[in-house]
Formats: structure tokens, C-alpha cells, sequence
């Protein structure tokens, strides 16, 4: 178990010396250390269990911080930190030699974002260095969108958990690239492409790839629970084992027993699907179930996201 509390001098004084701390942000907890002293960085990947060819996100709290980092701010990439920061939105752009090779595993461009809960900005504000922080899970797992998600995993790990409650979005950043004057999606998330889109016209969508060291940590097989994933239309879910688990978008399947199945929005919201998506996959995964049965949500707005969370957790390997 790690010490939990909301005391931001405790979690200010545990990254000042270089050790780890959970943090709440608006997408998914993240385990955070000081983006700039490599032996924090490396004690993430390690405490994660993570590949260190998949780059780390680094955290702050103005656009003045963020130009520290980067070499260069294209313009398409202003208006949106202008509209959308802090958000859900991640921007990867060229990075300045001040941030270690290590964050960015190698790749010459940062990926930077400024989170919207109002307990990590103020930790920000207060901090002189910026956070690099992946998800605060085992790599490959699930990712924990509650202070104790993170304890039951990582809590052995690390000495504290700033506890800001569930996190409102409850799922990852939307991250974009720049290159010429195309604005490409590495990884669809919290902010809705359409969004997007209204601000600085057409984006390309990039598949995701297991192999591509150009494009890392777009592995396909992600976010995934262990017992196996069936992901289907709702039709065809039906009819499985007799002990599975059901992940539903908005209403029950008939003749199942209720104990088994989550409804991620009885309204059909899919902001409030993403907002119980990763919840409900946990509850699920700890039950005594056989395999996980989820179904497709809608393919629009937020969908395309929990689409693909759903899609990647249900490969294996
Ligand atoms: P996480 O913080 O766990 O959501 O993971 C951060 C993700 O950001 C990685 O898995 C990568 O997909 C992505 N990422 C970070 N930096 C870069 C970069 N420079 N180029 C491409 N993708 C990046
Ligand atoms: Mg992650």
C-alpha cells in the first residue's frame, strides 16, 4: 500500500527528491517524476514494466513552460493548445535538448500536454520541472482512472498517491502530430477528432502499428484485462460461454444475470461511456469469469476511442 492523501507538499517534496508519485489528471491517473533527471524517468519505465522505446508524455502548466521544451510551436499547433489546453489533448513537436533522450525514446520530437485537474495544475505551477508521466499502470493493462486502481497495482511501488478522486474523462489524451502542414491523430482519446477538426480543418487518422519504430507506443494489443476479450456488434454477443462477463453501451441482454454485466451509459452519453470504460473493465477482469464479452459502441464522437481501447484490449499478444 502507498501513503494516499491530497497533500500537495508531500507529493511536491517526493519528486523534488527524484522518487515517483501518482497524480490525478482529467484523462487517467499518471505515475509522474521529474521529466528532467533521468533516474526518475528511468525508474517509471521500470516500475511500469515498460518498453523503452515507448515515449513518455511530459506535463506543465503554461505555454510559456511548454517553450522551454520544444524548438518549435507550428501554428495549427497554437490554436489548438489556445482552444483545447488544458484538456485532453497531447501535441507532439520537435524537443529541445534540455529534455532527456530517454523521455522521448529517441525520437526528436516531445510529446506535451497541459492536464485539466485542478490539483495536478497547482502541483504544476508549483513545481520547477516539468512531469513526465505515462498511465499509472502495469504496461499492457488496463489503465486506472481511481486512486485505488493505482494502489492495487502499482501501490508497492511507490511512496504516495495524490488522490484526486475518479477522473472526469476516463480515458487517454488525444495525441497529434505535425509534419508539413498536416495535423496526423497517433492515437484517438478524450478530445473528439470533430472538435478538432472545427479548429483547424481535416486530420489524418495513422494505424496503429506493433512494429513501426516510427511510430511507438501504438501497439496494438493495449489497455487489455487479463482474461480474454470478445469484442462483437450486440447481436452476436449473446450465445458465448455460460460464464462470461458483458461490457454493454447502453442496455442489458435479456436472460443473463445482471451480476455479470456493466452498462457503460444507460443514456447512450458517450462521454460518460469513456468516463466508466476502464472502471468497469476492472470489475469485470476480478470476477469470476471465463472471458470478457464487450460490445461496440457507436462509431462516432468519443466512440472512435473507446472503439479502439476495446479493439486493443481484445488482442492478444
Ligand atoms: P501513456 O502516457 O501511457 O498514455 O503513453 C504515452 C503515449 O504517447 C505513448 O505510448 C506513445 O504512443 C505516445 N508518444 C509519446 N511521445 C511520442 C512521440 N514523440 N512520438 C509518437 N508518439 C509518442
Ligand atoms: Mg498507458
Amino acid at each position: 500500500m502507498a501513503a494516499t492523501g491530497s497533500d500537495l507538499n508531500v507529493a511536491k517534496e517526493f519528486l523534488i527528491k527524484g522518487e515517483l508519485v501518482a497524480i490525478p489528471t482529467e484523462t487517467v491517473y499518471g505515475l509522474a517524476g521529474n521529466a528532467l533527471n533521468e533516474k526518475s524517468v528511468l525508474s517509471i519505465f521500470e516500475v511500469k514494466n515498460r518498453p523503452a522505446f515507448d515515449p513518455l508524455i511530459i506535463h506543465t502548466d503554461s505555454v510559456d513552460k511548454v517553450a522551454i521544451y520544444v524548438l518549435d510551436f507550428p501554428e495549427k499547433a497554437k490554436k489548438l493548445a489556445q482552444k483545447f489546453w488544458p484538456g485532453p489533448l497531447t501535441l507532439l513537436l520537435p524537443k529541445k535538448s534540455i529534455v532527456p533522450d530517454l523521455v522521448t525514446s529517441g525520437l526528436d520530437t516531445v510529446a506535451v500536454r497541459i492536464p485539466k485537474h485542478p490539483l495536478l495544475l497547482e502541483l504544476l505551477r508549483q513545481l520547477p520541472f516539468p512531469l513526465a508521466a505515462p498511465s499509472a499502470n502495469p504496461f499492457g493493462y488496463i489503465s486506472p482512472t481511481k486512486a485505488a486502481h493505482v494502489d492495487q497495482q502499482l501501490g508497492g511501488k511507490i511512496p504516495y498517491i495524490l488522490d484526486g478522486g475518479e477522473c472526469e474523462v476516463g480515458i487517454e489524451s488525444t495525441i497529434l502530430g505535425f509534419e508539413n502542414d498536416e495535423v496526423i491523430v497517433y492515437r484517438l482519446g478524450g478530445l473528439d477528432i470533430n472538435e478538432i477538426e472545427s479548429v483547424i480543418g481535416p486530420v489524418v487518422l495513422m494505424p496503429h502499428s506493433s512494429s513501426d519504430p516510427k511510430a511507438p507506443g501504438m501497439l496494438k494489443s493495449h489497455y487489455a484485462p487479463r482474461k480474454p476479450l470478445h469484442l462483437d456488434h450486440r447481436e452476436a454477443l449473446a450465445g458465448g460461454p455460460d460464464n462470461a462477463g458483458y461490457l454493454l453501451f447502453n442496455r442489458y441482454i435479456e436472460g443473463i444475470d445482471k451480476t455479470y454485466q456493466r452498462i457503460l451509459s444507460p443514456e447512450g452519453d458517450l462521454k460518460e461511456a469513456a468516463h466508466n470504460l476502464f472502471a468497469y473493465l476492472r470489475e469485470l477482469d476480478s470476477m469470476p469469469v471465463g472471458e470478457i464479452r464487450a460490445e461496440l459502441v457507436p462509431m462516432q464522437g468519443l466512440g472512435l476511442a473507446i472503439n479502439d481501447r476495446l479493439q486493443r484490449a481484445s488482442v492478444t499478444a
